[in-house]
C-alpha cells in the first residue's frame, strides 16, 4: 500500500529530518563536549540502510528531507546518498532534498550537491569574529566556513544562515549579521538556545535570549513584516520593508506550531523520533536489519507515526540532557 503517512490526530506527515552520523569536526558549546564518545559503528545505520529507508519514506508520501547530524557532510561517502537519492528528486516524489550544516566541507561538496538536485541548504554559523567562532565551535574555523558558504553561492545554493541567539555572545553582532546576510543575498534565521550540550564554565540560563527580546530590537531600526508562510514548524519570518530580508525566529521550546507539525525525525542509529520535545520513539533499525521485506518496514513506520503525540512539553529545566543534543534531537532550523 503506497499511501500518505498519517499520524492519530489527521496530521500528515511529509517531512523527514535524517541524521546522518553523530560525528562532527566541531564542537559547538551548546551542543557537544569536547571529548564526544561516538557511538561504535555497527550502530549507526549505513549508507545504504539510510537510502533504503529514505526511499521508504518518499514512496509513502514523505516530500521534504532534511538531512543533519553529526555534521552530514563529514560522513564517509555521503555523497553517493545524494546522488542516489536524486532520482527521487527527479520523478517528482521527492520535492526537496537539503541539509544543514557547519559549512566546514561546503568548499568541497557545493558543486556535487547542486548537481544532485539540492537547491538549497541552511548553514549554521552564529558570529562573524573569528576570534567568537573559535571560542563557541571550538574546533572551527571561520575562514573555512566563509569559503564554504561561498562556494555554495556560487554553486547556486541557495544559502540561509541559522545563528543560534546567545546572550552576551552574539547579541552585539544582531546587525552586522543582518547587515551581512543581505549583502550576501542569504535568508538569515535566529534560532532559541535549547538546555543541551556542555557549555563548561558558560552559565547555561546565562546566555537565553528570548527571541522576542531579539525582534523588539530588530525593529528598532527595521520595519517588520510578519509573513504567514508557515513550514509546520517552530519557525516564524518577518521581512524587513527597507531591505526586503526575510529573517526567521525558531523557538523550539514553544508548542504553539503542534498542530500543524508535519515532520519526524530519525536519529542515525535509526530511532524515529515522533516529537521535538517528547522521548517517544520506535527503532526502525531492527525491522530494517531483520528483514529485506520492505513490508516489515512500512508497517513499523506506520505503528510509530499513528503514535506521534499531539504536542510536546518540552521542559526548559530538564538541565540533565546532557552530552550531544542532536543524538536524539537534531531538531529545529537544524
Ligand atoms: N552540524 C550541522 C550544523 O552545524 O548545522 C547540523 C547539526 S547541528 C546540531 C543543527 C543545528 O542545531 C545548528 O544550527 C546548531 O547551531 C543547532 N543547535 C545545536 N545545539 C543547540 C542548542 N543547544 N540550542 C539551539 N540550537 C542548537
Amino acid at each position: 500500500m503506497d499511501s500518505n503517512l498519517q499520524d492519530g490526530f489527521g496530521r500528515t506527515i511529509d517531512y523527514l529530518r535524517m541524521s546522518v552520523t553523530d560525528r562532527c569536526d566541531f564542537r559547538c558549546v551548546y551542543c557537544m563536549a569536547e571529548d564526544m564518545t561516538f557511538l561504535p559503528r555497527q550502530q549507526v545505520l549505513g549508507l545504504e540502510e539510510l537510502y533504503r529507508l529514505a526511499a521508504l519514506f518518499v514512496r509513502n508520501g514523505v516530500k521534504k528531507i532534511r538531512l543533519t547530524g553529526g555534521e552530514p557532510l563529514v560522513r564517509k561517502g555521503i555523497l553517493t546518498y545524494f546522488q542516489a537519492m536524486k532520482r527521487h528528486l527527479d520523478t517528482g516524489a521527492l520535492k526537496e532534498l537539503t541539509l544543514t550544516t557547519n559549512g566546514s566541507q561546503l568548499a568541497k561538496f557545493a558543486g556535487d550537491l547542486a548537481a544532485c538536485g539540492i537547491k538549497r541548504i541552511n548553514v549554521s554559523l552564529d558570529t562573524l569574529n573569528p576570534a567568537k567562532f573559535a571560542e563557541i565551535t571550538r574546533w572551527g574555523r571561520l575562514p573555512q566556513v566563509l569559503e564554504g558558504i561561498n562556494a555554495a553561492k556560487t554553486a547556486g545554493l541557495r544559502v540561509k544562515i541559522n545563528a543560534v541567539a546567545l546572550k552576551g555572545f552574539n547579541e552585539d553582532e544582531l546587525f552586522p549579521l543582518v547587515e551581512w546576510c543581505g549583502r550576501e543575498g542569504h535568508d538569515l534565521t535566529f534560532i532559541e538556545v535549547m538546555p543541551m550540550g556542555e557549555m563548561g564554565d558558560i552559565q547555561r540560563l546565562d546566555q537565553y535570549w528570548d527571541l522576542k527580546d531579539l525582534r523588539a530590537r530588530l525593529a528598532t531600526r527595521f520595519t517588520l513584516t510578519d509573513l504567514t508562510e508557515r513550514t509546520g514548524g517552530p519557525a516564524r519570518y518577518v521581512r524587513l520593508n527597507e531591505t526586503g530580508q526575510k529573517v526567521g525566529f525558531i523557538t523550539p521550546l514553544t508548542h504553539n506550531f503542534c498542530e500543524s507539525c508535519n515532520r519526524v525525525r530519525l536519529t542515525c542509529t535509526g530511532e524515529l523520533y515522533m516529537c521535538l520535545g517528547q522521548e517517544d520513539r520506535a527503532d526502525l533499525r531492527a525491522p530494517l536489519r531483520a528483514s529485506p521485506d520492505d513490508a516489515v518496514v512500512i508497517k513499523a513506520i506506520r505503528d510509530a507515526i499513528s503514535h506521534k503525540p499531539k504536542g510536546h512539553d518540552f521542559d526548559y529545566t530538564r538541565q540533565s540532557v546532557k552530552g550531544q543534543m542532536t543524538r536524539h534531537m537534531s531538531h529545529t532550523g537544524g
